[in-house]
């Protein structure tokens, strides 16, 4: 499929529809996003912590989205996000933040790491089989804990005003993907949704080092991804009256 034609949603399950934002209405934004942050290396030039020459490292590269949408007066506005966190960071200043609460998510989160290195430290040090079993239980247990509460963050809503838990759209012995929720265009849609936003286009395109797999190249367009996103965008785009 060809840049042009590349489209964000999925099907929705209420209305047994496609519910799609075409690329086309961003693509010469996105593009002139590109260069700018191939001229500028970095996505908040004030801070070097967001420099992207790191995105050509070790680290390759990363997606990135942009969105067209119109406000209630119709005013156009261009929203811009980056795929999870950037060097670590979930928010940078003139980007959309996760659909989580970040404060929220590291109340949780940075006393469960703390738990979980403990016990990761002293299944090291100790010498005793059945302890060492029961302690790789008890931190098997504590990650999966931990885990679950980080997901119960992402509530998803949509135009019509409805919200679901994320969990709801994977199934339950699978388990949630890795990433899911994190990507560009749930970034981009939930704050359309959650600031009275309508939009019109989207788009994701990865920026830095070709990624191992050699399936994404550095200023190429690519469709939403099939494990994270295509479950949940169809249901975030339900009631949106274009
Ligand atoms: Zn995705
Ligand atoms: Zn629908």
């Amino acid at each position: 499929m060809s840049e042009e034609q590349l489209k964000y949603g999925g099907l929705c399950n209420q209305c047994h529809t496609n519910h799609l934002l075409p690329v086309m209405p961003v693509l010469p934004e996105a593009r002139r996003l590109i260069q700018k942050l191939e001229t500028s290396r970095s996505i908040q030039p004030d801070d070097p912590d967001f420099s992207t020459d790191i995105l050509f490292g070790k680290a390759r590269g990363q997606m990135f989205g942009l969105m067209l949408a119109l406000d209630v007066q119709g005013g156009s506005r261009i929203l811009k996000a980056f795929s999870g966190q950037f060097n670590g960071h979930y928010r940078a200043k003139g980007w959309v933040p996760p659909i989580f609460n970040v404060d929220e998510f590291q109340r949780i989160n940075t006393p469960g790491e703390k738990q979980i290195k403990a016990l990761s430290k002293r299944i090291l040090t100790t010498s005793d089989p059945a302890e060492q079993r029961l302690l790789k239980e008890a931190r098997r247990n504590q990650s999966r804990r931990l885990m679950k509460q980080i997901h119960n963050l992402y509530i998803l809503e949509n135009f019509r005003g409805e919200r679901q838990p994320m969990s709801a759209f994977f199934s339950k012995d699978k388990g949630m993907p890795t990433g899911a929720g994190d990507c560009c265009a749930p970034k981009l849609i939930h704050y359309a949704i959650t600031h009275n936003l309508s939009p019109i286009g989207l788009g994701e395109f990865y920026f830095g080092l070709e990624n191992r797999s050699g399936s994404k190249q550095h200023g190429q367009f690519y469709a939403p991804c099939t494990s994270g996103c295509a479950p949940i965008l169809g249901f975030m785009l339900c009631g949106l009256v274009k």
